[in-house]
């Protein structure tokens, strides 16, 4: 049986270990009892994006393919407005979404130089052991362990190199260079996409970012028929060799495109990096602690029993009546990418669920 250390575990046990402790499925695995919350207006935005991305729609008239987005992102936000606060919260965040959908279908176009062949596509990996070539990390008792992680969009250019896609809400201001640049999240696709697929090198990652408010602000126009034509030769194993500057950014006020190269040597180190936090995560002498500042605090969920914890009392009765035992991630039929399907470019997408 494998042990899948996701990639917001791996960001949570380097934040904070007690919270690390609490929330992951490999721990304590508890979350709080659901109550009226935000909507994930990011999850919505990915939501809509994966349909305007999917690869089988790619060369459909946009007046086609654009009702379909806008309902993508209907569904998303009312599947979610169940826990949400109030109705007119949901209709606010659909009005915006909806106008940040044909702004962004507008401005797209210009800078999409690719052919998306995947999205929101799972996978899981070994992670290969430092110290013996050929072999992956276990747990003591054997079970082999993975890296798991979901990516936004594969995608090929014109010059057979494969890129992977992360979309970005952005509420404040723009991601500044060097943040990207140590991505780890993105480079750990770039480094883990080519043992999923054996031999598919990624060339390097695509950030694409959208304001907020980009449906305010944003260029109005309709959106165009098709895209720029990107003719790629055929599906490779392994990229193409491309050349280039390393990092490419474009972009208006409201939407900007970050194109970043990764290198052998950096995936590399990436991997190594890897392996030696989750060696770490999984030692059978691990020591939990609390790592409390402001900027890790104020979005924890744990903060209650945290402070009963600091405080040497015993958070047993809270945990019990204010979280619960997370459920298992529901596999929702017809997602898209939620099963291997198709690469070839017209395959019919799955069914999806309806909107009611
Ligand atoms: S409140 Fe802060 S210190 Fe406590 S578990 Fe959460 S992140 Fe960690």
């Amino acid at each position: 049986m494998a042990y899948g250390i996701h990639a917001s575990d791996r960001t949570a046990f380097k934040r904070c270990r007690r919270e690390w402790d609490l929330s992951s499925r490999n721990r304590r695995n508890l979350e709080p009892i659901p109550g009226p919350g935000p909507i994930d207006r990011a999850q919505a935005l990915r939501d809509a994006l994966a349909v305007y991305y999917f690869p089988g729609m790619w060369e459909w008239d946009r007046s086609i393919v654009q009702p379909l987005v806008h309902q993508a992102l209907d569904r998303s936000v009312r599947r979610q407005a169940e826990a949400a606060t109030d109705n007119q919260a949901v209709q606010e965040t659909l009005a915006r979404g909806h106008a940040l959908l044909d702004a962004y279908a507008a401005w797209a176009p210009t800078v999409d130089r690719f052919t998306p062949l995947r999205v929101d596509t799972d996978f899981e990996v070994g992670i290969p052991h430092p110290a013996r070539p050929g072999a992956h990390l276990v747990l003591p008792a054997g079970d082999e362990i993975r890296y798991c992680d979901r990516v936004d969009l594969l995608a090929i250019d014109s010059d057979d190199a494969y890129w992977v896609v992360q979309h970005r809400l952005v509420t404040d201001s723009w991601a500044d260079r060097d943040v990207l640049e140590l991505d780890e999240r993105t480079i750990a696709w770039s480094w883990a996409w080519p043992q999923f697929y054996l031999g598919m090198g990624i060339t390097g990652t695509v950030y694409n970012e959208i304001r907020a408010d980009a449906g305010e602000l944003g260029v109005q126009a309709p959106p165009p028929a098709g895209h720029q034509q990107v003719h790629h030769r055929r599906m490779y194993a392994r990229s193409g060799t491309v050349s280039g500057e390393r990092l490419h950014a474009e972009g208006t006020d409201v939407f900007r495109r970050t194109q970043i190269r990764r290198g052998e040597a950096e995936l590399a180190a990436a991997g190594a990096d890897l392996a030696a936090e989750v060696t770490t995560a999984t030692s059978a002498d691990l020591k939990i602690f609390p790592s409390p500042a402001p900027g890790v605090c104020a979005r924890c969920s744990y903060r209650s029993p945290c402070v009963m914890m600091s405080q040497g009392d015993d958070a047993t009765a809270e945990l019990s009546t204010s979280y619960r035992e997370r459920p298992p991630e529901p596999v929702q039929e017809g997602r898209l990418g939620g099963v291997t399907w198709s690469m070839n470019r017209g395959a019919a997408p799955p069914r999806w669920p309806s909107s009611s």
